[in-house]
C-alpha cells in the first residue's frame, strides 16, 4: 500500500451562514475518512445579538448531514416537514438520498458544533429522504475521558445512530490532563480531529484545534495524551471506495449529475421539495463550474 501511515492536515476557514467555521475535508491531500466526507467545526463562538448562524434553505443529495452540538441551540427545518431544536449531547441526522432541502439557525448567544457529512454509498444514495434526531446517546469513561459514541461500535456498545458502511465517530472530552490507549480496526483508517485543547496522538507532535490527524489502515492500537479541556471527535472508517464528486451541497458521481441537481433546485423542481416556516430566502446554487470526473 502506497498511503502514508499517517497524515498531518490543517483546516481551511470557511463561512457558512455568517458563522466563520474550520473545514478539515475535504483538502487535495484527503477527500474521505471511511465514508466522513465533509468536516466542519464551528465555534466555540459567542455570537453579536442579532448574528449567529442563519442558513436558508438549500439542498443536498447522495449524504447524510451528522450535526453533533456541544453548546448552544440549533433550529432545524427540512422540506419532510421536520422541525427540530438540537440542543448539546444530541445529534440530527439528516438522510438526503435523492434530494432533500433544509434550513438551520442558531438560537443561543453561544454555538459550538460539528457538522458533518456521511457519503452514502451507491445501493443508498438515490433511496428516500429521512431526517432522524438522537437525544441520548451512549457514555463511557475511557482512560480518563468521557467519551460519547456518536456512531458505530466501541467497547461493545453501540450507537442508535445507523450508517450505511462500517463507521465510527466518537466524542472524546477530558477536564484534566487525560491518557488513554483506543483499540483500533486494522481494516478503518482513522482520522482525529480536535475541537478544543491539544492531544499527543503516539509519538506525533501535539496536534490543536483546526487539525486532523488521518491513519491508515493497519494500526491496531492508537494513544492519546490530552492537555486538561481538550475536545476531539475519533472518526474512522471502511475506506470508501467508489469516486466521489462533491460540489456545493451535492454529493454525486459525475459532473453532469452535479449540474442537473444545481439546475433542478434553481428551478425549483419538486424533488426536493419546500422548506415552510423559515423567514428569509432559499439559497440559489452558484454556476457549476467545470467539473471533473473523479477518479
Ligand atoms: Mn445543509
Amino acid at each position: 500500500m502506497n498511503s502514508p501511515v499517517w497524515q498531518r492536515i490543517p483546516s481551511h476557514l470557511g463561512d457558512v451562514g455568517g458563522l466563520t467555521i474550520r473545514r478539515a475535508l475535504p483538502t487535495a491531500a484527503r477527500r474521505t475518512i471511511g465514508a466522513w466526507c465533509f468536516l466542519d467545526h464551528a465555534g466555540p463562538a459567542q455570537l453579536a445579538p442579532e448574528a449567529g448562524m442563519r442558513v436558508g434553505p438549500h439542498p443536498h443529495t447522495g449524504l447524510q448531514t451528522f450535526s453533533w452540538l456541544i453548546e448552544g441551540q440549533v433550529l432545524h427545518r427540512d422540506s419532510l416537514g421536520s422541525e427540530q431544536l438540537l440542543r448539546p449531547g444530541e445529534v440530527n441526522l439528516m438522510t438526503a438520498g435523492r434530494g432533500i432541502a433544509h434550513s438551520e439557525e442558531s438560537q443561543s448567544a453561544r454555538l459550538h458544533l460539528a457538522q458533518l457529512w456521511i457519503a452514502l454509498p451507491e445501493a443508498q444514495r438515490f433511496c428516500a429522504p429521512a431526517f432522524e434526531h438522537f437525544a441520548t446517546l451512549p457514555r463511557l469513561p475511557l482512560g480518563g475521558f468521557g467519551a460519547t459514541l456518536l456512531v458505530g461500535e466501541l467497547l461493545g456498545q453501540r450507537s442508535p445512530v445507523p450508517s450505511h458502511s462500517p463507521l465510527l465517530g466518537v466524542d472524546l472530552h477530558c477536564l484534566a490532563p487525560a491518557e488513554a490507549t483506543l483499540a483500533l480496526r486494522p481494516d478503518f483508517e482513522y482520522g482525529v480531529m480536535v475541537l478544543e485543547g491539544d492531544v499527543r496522538v503516539d509519538q506525533h507532535e501535539p496536534l490543536g484545534i483546526g487539525e486532523l490527524l488521518y491513519l491508515a489502515p493497519g494500526a491496531d492500537a492508537m494513544q492519546l495524551r490530552a492537555s486538561a479541556g481538550c475536545r476531539l471527535l475519533l472518526l474512522g472508517g471502511a475506506p470508501f471506495d467508489e469516486p466521489l464528486l462533491l460540489w456545493w451541497n451535492f454529493v454525486g458521481r459525475e459532473p453532469e449529475e452535479i449540474r442537473q441537481f444545481a439546475a433542478d433546485w434553481n428551478a425549483e423542481a419538486t424533488l426536493f421539495g419546500a422548506v415552510q416556516g423559515f423567514d428569509g430566502p432559499r439559497l440559489k446554487a452558484p454556476p457549476v463550474p467545470a467539473l471533473r470526473k473523479p477518479a
